[in-house]
């Protein structure tokens, strides 16, 4: 039999509210900061992510889909939506409209990783991108938008990181003082991160192998940001805290994309571990203007959509409601009958269905208990004779007779009952 591909699962729909209870709770968010939703292709031309995301990462090197299409271009799959954005910022003109430019997106992200729990090759992201402005406080803006989005869906015991690394220039530094401090110790890194010293060495510290770590973690660090570098950081930790956001200072988080400057962020929850954050963003001010558009600073963040529902599944398994109305039949020509009404029932914004097998009477009752259905509507043939139905109130365990033409009106009644019992508890 066909299998799905590995590393990309089916959203099955016992899974699917929890995924909708993210985006909605998300969209509402965004829309109290005016952030504005685009969808931008799956498919672009691969020379736009390694071009921005850099010639020297992981995910260039290794994990990106490319394939060439039937015309010999060179097309990738987004590893991520942040250069998509930038692109379809200056493409579309984007800027013109607003000071600056706020836009969120949710959608399936493609990267080559071996999979494992809470990463897969298809997965999904959750993000924001502000574009325009250098002012710290729009560092707050989207940092604080993070960790709303946090609060509002329950996830507790989390921590946000952050760190700043800089302008062009200090980044630079900082690469240096990591140059010169590993080295010497170069033989205790592992082949990869020898090669990752010459090309990217803040890379190092993406990789698992704990050896790698130390090397990398022990080094003092700090100190290098520019007088400009240094009073911007400072003031998005002071408004962090007028906000009441607490935060870790982490030199540590250096986000190995090339295009990240200054505040650089992750959020981390307890039990998906610290290697694995839920939520990663940063500035990254040079971005739009080394791909052709004017300079012109900017900040976003990315959640990682399958860990959100990973944080999210322990403690909160939200179910689809239940449907209004449940048709059962027993005798000929009964589904007929139902069928007629269960359109009627639609028409009045109802929910419900009927077994077009027409299995037996016990069965469809052990289908209605399943669907969880508010009440069944029970079609026989000696009470259809007298023009009538039976009526079964599942919350309430009652059953009574009640002619057809009042049906309706008694189904509605017992749904508003049900709906504000369920309001008072
Ligand atoms: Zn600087
Ligand atoms: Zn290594």
């Amino acid at each position: 039999m066909l299998k799905a591909l590995r590393g990309t699962k089916d959203i099955l729909p016992a899974d699917v509210a929890l995924w909708r209870k993210i985006e909605s709770s998300a969209r509402d968010i965004f829309a109290l900061y005016d952030y504005k939703e685009i969808r931008t292709p799956v498919m672009e031309e691969a020379s736009l992510f390694i071009r921005s995301i850099g010639t020297a990462t992981d995910i260039v090197q290794k994990e990106m889909y490319v394939f060439s299409d039937r015309a010999e271009r060179s097309i990738a799959l987004r590893p991520e939506a942040t250069a998509s954005i930038v692109r379809a910022y200056l493409e579309n003109s984007l800027g013109q409209e607003k000071a600056v430019t706020k836009l969120f997106y949710i959608g399936p992200m493609f990267r080559s990783e071996r999979p494992q729990k809470g990463r897969q090759r298809q997965f999904h992201q959750l993000g924001v991108e502000a574009i325009g402005s250098d002012n710290p406080l729009l560092d707050v803006e989207v940092i604080s938008l993070a960790v709303r989005i946090m609060r509002e869906l329950g996830i507790k015991d989390f921590n946000l990181n952050i760190n700043s690394l800089g302008c062009r220039k200090d980044k630079a530094r900082i690469i240096e003082k990591y140059r010169k401090a590993i080295k010497s110790r170069l033989d205790s890194l592992c082949g990869e991160c020898r090669e990752r010293y010459k090309k990217n060495v803040l890379r190092i510290f993406d990789c698992k192998n704990p050896g790698c770590g130390k090397v990398v973690e022990g080094i003092e660090s700090g100190g290098f940001l520019c007088d400009d570098c240094a009073a911007h950081f400072e003031s998005v930790k002071k408004g962090l805290s007028s906000v009441g956001i607490n935060f870790i200072i982490d030199p540590r988080i250096v986000r190995g994309l090339d295009y990240y400057t200054k505040t650089v962020f992750e959020i981390t929850q307890k039990d998906l571990g610290a290697k694995d954050a839920i939520c990663a963003g940063g500035r990254y001010n040079n971005l739009i203007e080394e791909m052709g558009g004017k300079d012109t600073p900017a900040v976003g963040f990315a959640f990682g959509m399958e860990r959100m529902i990973l944080s999210l599944e322990k403690e909160n398994a939200s179910e689809e409601p239940g449907m209004d109305v449940f048709l059962a039949v027993t005798g000929q020509g009964m589904l007929d009958k139902a069928f007629h009404m269960m359109i009627d029932l639609r028409g009045r914004g109802l929910s419900c269905d009927i077994d077009y097998n027409e299995k037996s009477l016990k069965a469809q009752m052990r289908m209605a208990e399943k669907l969880r259905a508010g009440s069944v509507v029970i079609f026989g043939e000696d009470e259809i004779k007298k023009g009538k139905i039976s009526l079964r109130d599942m919350g309430k365990r009652e059953q009574k007779e009640v002619d057809i033409r009042d049906a309706a009106r008694e189904i509605l009644a017992i749904k508003s009952g049900t709906t504000s019992e369920r309001g008072n508890t």
